[in-house]
């Protein structure tokens, strides 16, 4: 089956054709800048080059007009017709308590998420117009929904609720949710196979670090705790958001420097994390450049984001009574072996022992602890477009 993965923003579109019986991507790419000026179609068919073309997109519908025009393209396309294409399937970022898996998204479905709007009103209607769009331009092909927060609906209610009066949980479903659900599923499922155990044996810490970065708890195959909550601002020091802050400090601040909540919300989840810690970047390659050039800014925002992860490594493990493997992943725990490295060196009271050799390789899966590591710790590529692609296969078979 050839699987249309989309992954809808407010002003973004990105997607991948994918192969679900070879899992070969066909062809990739990205719409930018829809609704705004200055719009940017780049389209990539697999084993060709890279095109990019400057071309006003006002909405979505354009956007997926113009993605469709390039897939079926006669010089780079990688389709006879849009008929070629078997299902859709859209990444989903808010489901709520409606959706502990994938689903079909029929009107009931999309009535559901709509239900859900309050809870991530950035990226659910987002990610709406995305599905609508697409329906217009194929209304016969089956789209499913992958739920961000899908994975993490087995967390027990000791972990996902907060102390806070019941009833705002009651009422408006006020608790932790949790984010990257995909990529989660996606590492730990494939660690255990990596490493040739069984899942529903292992109790795994999958560490995703990227630009947004969360880390969660899976044992024996289930999710039972995440670091983001019912937004994704909270957790990690990301890039530029915060993470865990004491809620005291927006009083603080609102009262020192005049800010209302909007503002203090903005400045939690735009300028604060990596880029409020370095007062200059919130791309983790400049904070390393900066921290091996012992740049006083990049090393207090180095230090910080590796703490932190290491805070809630220890909490996991405590949360499932111990962890066989810790798994990083996307682009920073793909991509620096010094985080890592950091990382790991809180963790020797779980008899973790980094083999400094395999640490520094970069690519596929890898093991980067010792042989007599008392804990397994590997990196495991995210592949979220590639999980989307098999959940639609699944579900429209
Ligand atoms: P993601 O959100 O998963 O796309 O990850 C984005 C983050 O990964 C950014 O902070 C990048 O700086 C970081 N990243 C990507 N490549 C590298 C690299 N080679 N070394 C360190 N960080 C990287």
């Amino acid at each position: 089956m050839k699987i249309f993965v989309i992954n809808c923003g407010s002003s973004s579109l990105k997607f991948q054709l994918i192969d679900s019986v070879s899992e070969e991507c066909l062809a990739k790419g990205l719409c930018e800048r829809i609704g705004i000026e200055g719009g940017m179609i780049s389209y990539t068919p697999a084993g060709g080059e890279k095109e990019k073309t400057k071309v006003e997109i006002p909405d979505h519908k354009e956007a997926f007009r113009l993605v469709l025009e390039a897939m079926t393209n006669p010089k780079t396309g990688v389709l006879k017709s849009t008929d070629e294409i078997d299902a859709v399937g859209h990444r989903m970022v808010h489901g709520g308590e409606k959706f502990a898996c994938s689903a079909i998204l029929d009107a009931d479905v999309l009535a559901a998420v709509t239900e859900c709007n309050d809870l991530a009103p950035l990226h659910n209607p987002a990610n709406l117009v995305g599905v609508n769009a697409c329906k217009e331009l194929m209304p016969n092909v089956p789209m499913v929904g992958v739920f961000d927060t899908a994975f993490h609906q087995t967390m027990p209610e000791e972990a996902y609720l907060y102390a806070i009066p019941y009833e705002y949980y009651k009422k408006y479903g006020v608790r932790r949710y949790g984010f990257h659900g995909t990529s989660h599923h996606y590492v730990s499922q494939h660690c255990a196979e990596f490493l040739g155990k069984n899942y529903e044996d292992m109790k795994i810490i999958v560490c995703h670090l990227g630009n947004g970065a969360s880390v969660s708890a899976v044992k024996n195959g289930k999710c039972v705790d995440t670091s983001m909550g019912m937004t994704p601002l909270e957790g990690l020091v990301m890039g530029t958001r915060s993470g865990d802050i004491d809620a005291g400090v927006l009083e603080f601040l609102a009262n020192k420097e005049g800010m209302d909540i909007k503002e203090l919300l903005n400045m939690l989840n735009k300028k604060s994390g990596l880029l409020g810690l370095t007062e200059a970047s919130s791309d983790s390659r400049d904070v390393e450049d900066g921290y091996f050039e012992k740049k006083e800014n990049c090393v207090r925002a180095q230090k910080s984001f590796c703490y932190r992860v290491a805070k809630y490594i220890g909490a996991y493990a405590a949360a499932m009574n111990g962890v066989d493997a810790i798994c990083f992943t996307a682009g920073v725990g793909e991509n620096s072996p010094i985080t890592r490295e950091m990382i790991c060196d809180y963790l020797g009271y779980l008899g973790v022992t980094i083999d400094k050799e395999a640490n520094n390789k970069r690519g596929d899966d890898n093991i980067i602890s010792t042989a007599d590591s008392k804990t397994t710790v590997c990196v495991i590529p995210t592949n979220e477009e590639l999980a989307i692609a098999r959940e639609t296969a699944r579900l429209v078979k």
